[in-house]
């Protein structure tokens, strides 16, 4: 591995590590609410009994919302997951394509992210499907 200036610091690493921690905690509480709102709702359907019309489309709507809700937190739990996987390894901050340090300034706006900039961008260009992470 190069040291190179852009190489984090233990202590970098472990502020990063201790934020993704705080993130996943908080997005884990996240969907825990909402399921349980959902089920709830759910249930007041069900004793509730029949309602209008009108009742039955903003209840389906808010089903939406919240399905997306939640596949989008999983979704956030899934890149935490991973990243946790790169800390334990040793392998957090280098960019799975090319090897190289993932520079800071990217990991505090982005603290999960896999690739530098430079294969982000060359990923997002190409818009190919990976079947290695479905992105
Ligand atoms: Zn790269």
């Amino acid at each position: 591995m190069n040291a190179t200036d852009d190489t984090l610091t233990k202590e970098q690493i472990e502020h990063f590590a201790k934020r993704i921690q705080a993130r996943k905690t908080l997005l884990l509480e996240e969907i825990r609410q909402v399921l349980a709102r959902s089920s709830q709702e759910h249930e007041a359907d069900l004793i509730g009994g029949v309602g209008d019309a009108g009742d039955a489309a903003a209840t389906s709507l808010l089903r939406e919302i919240t399905e997306s809700e939640v596949i989008r937190d999983v979704g956030e739990v899934r890149d935490i997951a991973a990243a946790e996987q790169r800390l334990a390894s040793g392998r957090y901050g280098i960019c799975i394509d090319c090897e190289e340090p993932i520079r800071y300034k990217r990991l505090d706006a982005y603290p999960t992210a896999k690739r530098c900039i430079a294969c982000q961008e060359r990923r997002e260009k190409l818009k190919a499907p990976s079947p290695y992470t479905g992105r």
